[in-house]
């Protein structure tokens, strides 16, 4: 008899053990004082029945969720509780993690809007709104249920099944509030979990309502599936349920673009991912992770079918180059890594070119010189886009790239090109040879620059002024006959 009592009894309690996190038992503690039962719930609880420890905590209260807010704000004083009136939740921000907080609640969906109406509601009714049953446990907090987990809808088990599902009728979740579906995706993406059948189903019914949701949250969602470790599983999730055509209309069109084996894969959608796979092996850097995503997104564009080579992309990295401002405005994300987005695509195919032994130094100085401080990380990309399926053809072109770094170590260990500064500066080239600002000043500027990448002069002040001196009475003269002519 006991002994089944105690059972049962620890059958409720979740299980590990609640982390060691100095909030909890000052959650406990507060739920007693103002007698308001509280819950810790959602991915707090997902994660840490996955083993990982998080910092953001979400409470739920059996009551009013901003007045719990206030009222450990000021036990734990905190100054900051950021209220959200309109939503009935409030967030305490303390040095290292946030805290929110909202009251159990039923929530009324309009058409046009992801915005619901809201009531207050049983805690299950409050858990039944929340969009996947991994995300709609909670554990108690007041001492007479302590540490219960309550897992309403079986989250629990699909954790361990690693699916992802909706509490309720999916067409209805999903129809409800839309961003649920990017949602899914990336639990899936991130979690290596794979979508239930009638989720994934719900998913490709309600695609087209999408539309409703912001391009700031879209955006926020599409970041995370790039951030996950195989961001690859997500976009085959996003395309299997049409929300990429809707989303990402330019990398759901790389599907279906054959090309040319060779180190490629034959499908440039997958081989897209192939290489976005390969390079997230390597870096966390969102920004190179969306160059390697958008590094052919010119190529549907630009192919053509050429009798003796097949299919062609002439000029795919120029045109995708140009691409990508009008894709980062799309999605709100920050332009001022566009230069770096717009290098990667523009250059990517430049090494690979100089591969062969008769190219001459001044091509890779060159190279060299046009990169810049993006130098590694475009050769990253590179290295990522070898993703021939066969073994030989990999290791064919995995030796000549590792020859090509070692070329461009020498060449950069001997002329400094990466933190490229002119060796000649305009301000004195004007003042030696008494020219006003003008276009000549770039001119002999460039003459400087060419004769160092091509070898001509080594990259130092000395050697870039004596070479000035020789040859600046040519290009004068012939600036001056130019303009002369055209006017
Ligand atoms: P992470 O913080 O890692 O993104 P999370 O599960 O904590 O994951 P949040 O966006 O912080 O996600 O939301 C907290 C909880 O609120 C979720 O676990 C889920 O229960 C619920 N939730 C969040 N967004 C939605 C939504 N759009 N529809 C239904 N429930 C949601
Ligand atoms: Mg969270």
């Amino acid at each position: 008899m006991v002994k089944s009592d105690r059972s049962r009894e620890t059958k409720r309690r979740i299980s590990p053990e609640l982390p060691d996190d100095p909030v909890i038992p000052v959650l406990s503690k507060l739920s007693e004082e103002i007698d308001t039962p509280l819950y810790i719930v959602g991915g707090y609880i997902r994660d840490h029945l996955l083993g990982k420890s998080v910092k953001d905590i979400d409470v739920m209260a059996a009551g009013d969720g901003i007045a719990v807010a206030k009222a450990f704000a000021k036990k734990v004083h905190a100054n900051n509780v950021i209220v959200y009136q309109k939503f009935g939740t409030a967030m305490v921000t303390l040095p290292d993690r946030n805290i929110e907080f909202v009251g159990a609640r039923k929530e009324k969906y309009h058409e046009r809007s992801r915005k619901p109406s809201v009531q207050p509601a049983t805690v299950t009714e409050d858990l039944s709104r929340r969009d996947f049953t991994i995300n709609a446990m909670a554990v108690a907090m007041h001492s007479s249920e302590y540490g219960v987990l309550l897992d309403p809808f079986r989250g629990r088990v699909d954790l361990k099944k690693r699916v992802i599902r909706t509490p309720l009728d999916p067409d209805e979740t999903f129809d409800d509030d839309p961003l649920r579906m990017m949602r899914a995706v990336r639990f899936a993406a991130r979690l290596h979990f794979t979508i239930h059948r009638e989720t994934l189903q719900g998913i490709k019914n309600n695609k087209e309502r999408i539309s409703i949701v912001s391009q700031e949250r879209i955006t926020d969602e599409l970041l995370k599936i790039i951030q996950a470790e195989k961001p690859s599983a997500g976009f085959i999730l996003l395309k299997e349920t049409g929300l990429l055509e809707i989303v990402f209309p330019e990398v759901d069109a790389l599907a279906g673009v054959d090309q040319r084996y060779e180190h490629h894969h034959k499908d440039v959608f997958y081989h897209t991912l192939q290489v976005l796979d390969n390079i997230s092996e390597q870096a966390d850097d969102v920004y190179l992770r969306i160059a390697a995503l958008l590094h052919d997104i010119a190529k549907p564009k630009t192919k053509a079918y050429h009798p003796q080579h097949g299919w062609t992309f002439h000029g795919h990295e120029e045109l995708g180059a140009r691409m990508v401002k009008h894709i980062f405005k799309r999605f709100k994300l920050p332009l001022d890594h566009v230069p770096y987005v717009e290098k990667l695509v523009r250059l990517h195919l430049r090494p690979m070119a100089l591969v062969d032994d008769q190219v001459t130094d001044s091509a890779i100085r060159r190279l060299l010189f046009e990169a810049g401080e993006e130098i590694d990380d475009l050769m990253k990309l590179c290295r990522a886009d070898i993703t021939s399926k066969n073994p030989r053809k990999v290791k064919q072109y995995v030796n000549n790239y590792n020859r090509l770094v070692k070329r461009m170590e020498e060449i950069e260990a001997k002329d400094r090109l990466r933190h490229w500064q002119p060796p000649i500066r305009g301000d004195e080239i004007m003042e030696r040879f008494n020219i006003p600002p003008s276009k000549l000043v770039g001119l002999l500027k460039k003459a400087v620059e060419d004769a160092i990448l091509d070898g001509k002069i080594p990259n130092e002040y000395e050697a870039a002024l004596e070479y000035l001196y020789k040859v600046k009475d040519d290009i004068i003269r012939e600036y001056n006959e130019r303009n002369f002519n055209k006017s």
